[in-house]
């Protein structure tokens, strides 16, 4: 299939591809999966319905054909999905496709690392609220230990992983408190750490504006101890607003999707585990590439389908958040893997 670039009503450039590969998590993470609504009896995607890894190889394929040049790996977790580094494997054949990411928690990944890099991983995200037990346990309220996780990105580092992403999440009132201490002990280590502020993915989280920790305020509270300053983004359409430590101790990130929308430059496509391709992280409604690739459609009639859905893409919803015209039923963030 012909390379080809395919841009959406605001000229923005369809250039990543997020796959979430389980809907599935070990974790229960109060601010995405709350065990009150993914409880015991939360009816999880079986296994049929579930894109198999030909399936989600072949779908990359086209979304490479048309502009991706990104793919990170997704959840829920995606370590729980079986044999994944045989699908990393399958899209590092994939000419064109210039990067392979993942997102993980990290609590599957010590035995994992080495081998993912090998099957051709570029980069890992690992997430990590807290370094203080009490409070990283309270939010992924499985009583996993932040040392584990520490672990994790020391193994992922080992296994030439560099540099390792960390994504805090921050809530006030529940882990805003570590803000200084979680940069204190990732500076001078080359990983990057990155601040997201709490956001009002899906509909279950129960999120609140006064709960969310701007990134001014991040930034001021540790510009307050260790001097930094802003660092112009790496590409186009970076998600994360950069800074360094003018003592040169390393960089860190922050997410700014509520206070400093960066939806002008969002090149992010995402597809669920069961085939449903979103434009948007805050989307309502998927448009459904499972049942096209099971009905024996051609490579070129899927293709065809998704520059349709990219091109009258019209999504700025971090940017229209503030006009209250905010959507019930969106997606949930286990669902669209972030
Ligand atoms: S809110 Fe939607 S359009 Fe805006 S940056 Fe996020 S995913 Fe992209």
């Amino acid at each position: 299939m012909e390379r080809k670039t395919i841009t959406d009503t605001l000229q923005r450039p369809l250039r990543d591809l997020r796959i979430s590969v389980t809907d599935r998590c070990n974790f229960r993470c109060t601010y995405c999966m709350p065990k009150e609504i993914f409880g015991r009896d939360y009816e999880f995607l079986g296994r049929d319905q579930l894109l198999s890894f030909e399936e989600i190889e072949r779908l990359s394929r086209i979304f490479v054909a048309h502009g991706v040049e990104k793919i990170r790996l997704t959840g829920g977790e995606p370590l729980l999905r079986r044999d994944i580094e045989k699908l990393v494997s399958m899209l590092a054949n994939i000419e064109g496709l210039q990067d392979i990411a993942m997102t993980t928690n990290g609590s599957l990944l010590i035995p994992k690392a080495k081998a993912l890099k090998e099957a051709g991983l570029k980069r890992i995200t690992v997430s990590l609220d807290s370094l203080d037990d009490a409070t990283f346990m309270s939010l992924n309220d499985v009583d996993f230990p932040a040392s584990k996780v520490l672990e994790a990105i020391d193994a992922s580092a080992d296994a030439g992983l560099t540099p390792v992403k960390v994504d805090m999440v921050v809530k006030r009132g529940v882990n805003d408190q570590d803000i200084v201490s979680m940069a204190g002990h990732f500076r001078n280590t080359g990983h990057i750490l990155r601040f997201i502020e709490f956001m009002d993915v899906g509909s279950t989280n129960g999120w609140r504006m006064d709960e969310m920790v701007s990134a001014a305020e991040i930034v001021e509270r540790i510009n307050a101890v260790w001097p930094i300053e802003p660092v112009d983004p790496n590409y186009y359409g970076e998600v994360a607003e950069r800074y360094r430590y003018i003592d040169g101790a390393g960089e860190i990130g922050i997410i700014a999707s509520v206070t400093v929308p960066f939806c002008s430059a969002c090149t992010r496509s995402r597809l669920t585990a069961d085939g449903q391709l979103f434009t948007c992280l805050f989307g309502v409604r998927g448009h459904d590439m499972r049942s096209l690739l099971r009905s024996g459609a051609s490579d070129e009639e899927i293709g065809a389908f998704l520059s349709r859905v990219w091109g009258q893409r019209t999504d700025r919803y971090s940017e229209i958040r503030s006009e209250g015209t905010i959507p019930l039923e969106k997606v949930e963030m286990s669902r669209i893997g972030g």
